[in-house]
């Protein structure tokens, strides 16, 4: 466009209404954060400009469509870049759907895919219910990928590992994974959830891709959901491919509170940390508890890889009890405490209580005939006040 509308008298109110206030510019300074940029149409000087653009879009990144991405997801896919070490990154509604494009953008029917008996569960159902329909073949491996080796098939294109795994955190030899899938022309994807790239960086230790439900510590307010994956330059193209023929993307708004909740990312790890090893302490000294998870306590089967490979830990701690304490006395525990929120999710500055059933969480390893287990995710509150509430929860177990 050559000449300014809004500028224009001659032009009705109803189209100056439309212009004006446009292309405001300000006297000063500049915000510290970057603007919020809402878009569908992205408007182009001439039809040259908008073809030459749309030619260049699929190997660039460009404002051609809001579907493509707005100055400000570009914004949230350059920082999430950064934490994970990759090449770039595309954004999801939610973790799970980051998930799941990337099964659909690397494996087609015929392919197999072996995964970690730790994922996530609803990864776990999208395997059963959609992969293995669709012609995509699943198995699962042991949590601490031992018998990847064995499990490998030619067929195998993608090893797929959550570590450390969900619920109960088993840690994996992730380089050792990668060779062996590398060796097998399989990549490595790695959910990093519980990492958020700055306790685990599966990229740097050999996966091709890592990815993250954002809904958790990276947005880190329990009020926006989102997903995350970035993959190193060779693993790109199918990815960003098939996120455009989906017509993937994320809402601006919902970018711009992840991006600004990653700000605090770092600073926020480090206190869940702290607070979390010194609620698992309590709990390793109750005579009714058996075992606390956390990769960074000594005891869990995983620690040694632990100190290896991750910079720290986070807020989750789970803690199984005696197995004869009936799960009735264990949901009564949960019940009581109320500084802990009993919900689904963590990574919000806020702590939580859930029950977990571990026999429908893992098909590989069998976790029958154990004592209840509740996961903790530990949050910012003073822990001397968690840890009353701890102590008084597990005063109910006393007396039953
Ligand atoms: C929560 C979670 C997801 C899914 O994230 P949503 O945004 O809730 O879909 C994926 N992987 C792991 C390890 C998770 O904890």
């Amino acid at each position: 466009m050559t000449h300014a509308p809004s500028e224009s008298p001659d032009l009705g109110l109803q189209t100056r209404l439309l212009h004006a206030g446009k292309a405001p510019t300000y006297a000063g300074g500049h915000a510290v954060n970057p603007p919020l940029v809402r878009a569908s149409t992205v408007l182009f000087d001439s039809v040259v400009a908008q073809r030459a653009m749309r030619e260049r879009r699929g190997d660039e990144r460009l404002f051609t469509y809001g579907a493509r991405g707005t100055p400000t997801t570009f914004a949230l896919e350059d920082a999430v870049t950064e934490l994970e070490g990759g090449f770039r990154t595309r954004l999801f509604p939610t973790g799970l759907a980051a998930v799941g494009m990337t099964l659909l953008a690397y494996l087609k029917p015929g392919d197999q895919v072996l995964m970690s008996d730790s994922v996530y569960e609803p990864v776990r159902k999208l395997a059963h219910s959609f992969l293995e329909p669709y012609g995509i073949g699943c198995s699962f491996f042991r949590a601490d990928g031992s018998d990847v080796a064995q499990r490998i098939t030619a067929a195998t294109r993608m090893v797929y590992v959550e570590c450390p795994g969900s619920l109960v955190y088993e840690m994996c030899d992730l380089p050792q994974l990668a060779a062996i899938a590398h060796a097998h022309g399989a990549l490595l994807a790695a959910d990093n959830t519980w990492g958020s790239g700055c306790q685990y960086r599966p990229l740097a230790l050999g996966a091709d891709i890592s990815i993250m439900a954002a809904t958790k510590y990276l947005s880190g307010h329990s009020d926006v959901m989102m997903g995350t994956v970035c993959t190193t330059r060779a693993a790109w193209q199918p990815l960003a491919e098939r996120s455009d023929a989906f017509g993937m993307t994320v809402s601006p708004d919902d970018a711009w509170l992840v991006l600004r909740g990653m700000r605090t990312l770092s600073a926020r790890l480090q206190m869940h940390e702290r607070h979390a090893l010194q609620l698992a302490q309590w709990l390793q000294s109750q005579p009714e508890v058996v075992n606390v998870f956390n990769p960074a306590l000594p005891a869990h089967p995983g620690h040694a890889l632990w100190q290896r490979d991750c910079a720290g830990t986070n807020g989750l701690v789970s803690f199984e009890l005696q197995a004869d304490v009936p799960l009735a006395a264990a949901e009564r525990l949960v019940d009581s405490l109320s500084l802990f929120g009993i919900g689904a999710s963590w990574g919000g500055y806020e702590s939580l209580a859930v029950m977990v059933d571990m026999t429908k969480a893992r098909s590989v390893t069998d976790w029958s005939g154990r004592g209840p287990i509740v996961r903790l995710h530990v949050g910012l509150e003073d822990p001397a006040d968690l840890l009353a509430d701890l102590e008084r929860g597990f005063a109910v177990l006393k007396h039953r």
